[in-house]
């Protein structure tokens, strides 16, 4: 499913970003082909403005000038004098006297025919761009003058063809054509490497979700599993029977019931949904009230379970009483399941000034370095053989949340000599500047 998200999500954040890369290539391509035709005709202008005020000073229009104002074939002259074509004009080609002929047709459509000029010498000129192909887009410069000499009046028209721009209109085109195709590419790529890192904790939530819809399933069946057996078999069992069956039915619903409320408080810790209501209380109080909740527990076990509190007082700090206790069971809890008869649990409080720290060590089966990290996690069992049958792996899941909901952290170590301490580190008020 998150493949198929990733793929979208990906296309999408490319499509727009390309999108909006060519429309904004595009808008810049434009402006600037605005601006360099119309800075080229302009140029173009000029030229011919320069070319009229030398003509006005021509009293007789010789070949050589004409040939260099042609300035190598830059621009095209043809010179009609009172309606008479000049010789000079034969050494055009065909293709170029046909272009002369669109030019001035062109110009016959769009301007007078010839305009009326007063004084001798006086010249009137029109610069234009014109189609040479008959097409809608315009190719050449055009400029024709009239000037008025004596009688006769002199019409000079001038073509200059507009390649060189259309030229480097068509390089800019292709220059911002693959740039962008380079942009996109790059585009498509970090939208790709994007969304997937949007993605990744995403998935890895479904992908826990997922576990622990597995494991909890896994964990509810063997109950289940027992009570459905003991529920049929009971209807064929003597009544002695009966009441052995019905008291596993019980102890199995007890389990599952606790196993469905410790489901139920990690999908709230999950969901920030905690209840925390936090008091001021004396850790030493819960501390040996929790202590002397678990002595018969050690007692029928044979453990030797001990207590050591500091002497000075201890300051009370802001905490939720019954969530701290909850955490000290579950620590006590697993110390007496995993440490064998004749062991000994030691509970013990340390304040340092800074932090209070809640100790309990035992000398029992302790847990190998590779699992220290991984039994915090949901049904995680270091030797699921070993564990006893309440055990579903969530104890000290469930004592982690509570304690970050306390702004504190658990640790687990070593005893030395064999066995695990674990320690509950909460900060004091005044670490929080109170
Ligand atoms: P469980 O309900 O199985 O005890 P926990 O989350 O409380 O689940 O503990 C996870 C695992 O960590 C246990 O299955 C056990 O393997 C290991 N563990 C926890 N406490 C101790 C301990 N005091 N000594 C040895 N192993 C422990």
């Amino acid at each position: 499913m998150f493949q198929k998200v990733h793929v979208r999500l990906a296309s999408l954040c490319a499509g727009i970003t390309i999108f909006i890369l060519f429309v904004m290539s595009c808008g810049y391509l434009y402006i600037s082909e605005q601006g360099l035709r119309s800075r080229s005709f302009t140029s173009f202008q000029n030229d011919m403005n320069t070319l009229v005020s030398n003509l006005e000073q021509q009293t007789i229009i010789t070949h050589e000038w004409l040939t260099r104002i042609e300035d190598h074939g830059k621009y095209l002259i043809n010179v009609i004098d009172n309606g008479i074509p000049f010789l000079y004009n034969e050494r055009n080609t065909p293709e170029q006297k046909l272009l002369f002929e669109t030019a001035h047709e062109y110009y016959k459509s769009h301007y007078e025919e010839t305009p009326v000029l007063t004084s001798f010498g006086s010249i009137w000129h029109v610069e234009y761009q014109f189609p040479s192909d008959g097409g809608h887009r315009n190719n050449y410069y055009a400029c024709v003058t009239f000037s008025e000499r004596g009688s006769s009046t002199l019409q000079v028209t001038i073509l200059c063809s507009m390649e060189p721009i259309l030229a480097q209109i068509r390089i800019q085109r292709l220059l911002f054509f693959t740039l962008d195709l380079l942009a996109s590419a790059v585009l498509a790529l970090f939208s790709w490497y994007f969304t997937k890192r949007i993605l990744k904790p995403l998935e890895e939530n479904q992908k826990q979700q997922n576990q622990f819809i597995a494991s909890a399933s896994h964990e509810l069946r063997t109950p289940l599993a027992v009570i459905l057996s003991c529920a049929s078999a009971s209807a064929r069992a003597s009544d002695e029977e009966r009441i052995h069956f019905l008291d596993s039915i019980h102890a199995e619903g007890l389990r599952m019931s606790r196993l469905i409320e410790d489901m139920l408080l990690l999908t709230k810790a999950g969901n920030y949904r905690w209840t925390i209501r936090k008091e001021p209380a004396e850790l030493d109080t819960l501390l040996l009230d929790t202590f002397e909740a678990f002595e018969p527990a050690a007692r029928e076990r044979s453990i030797l379970l001990a207590i050591e509190l500091p002497e000075d007082a201890v300051p009370t700090i802001l905490c939720d009483p019954e969530r701290i206790r909850q955490v000290l069971s579950i620590l006590l809890h697993n110390a007496l399941s995993y440490t064998p008869a004749h062991g000994q649990v030691h509970l013990s409080l340390v304040n340092d000034g800074k932090y209070i720290r809640l100790i309990v060590k035992d000398n029992g089966i302790g847990i190998p370095d590779e699992d220290k990290k991984k039994i915090f996690e949901r049904f995680y069992r270091a030797d699921s053989s070993r564990s006893e049958k309440g055990h579903f792996g969530l104890g000290l899941c469930i004592a982690q949340e509570i304690v970050y909901a306390h702004h504190g952290r658990i640790q687990v170590g070593d005893t030395p000599g064999g066995g695990s301490t674990f320690s509950v580190v909460l900060p004091l008020p005044s670490q929080f500047g109170l």
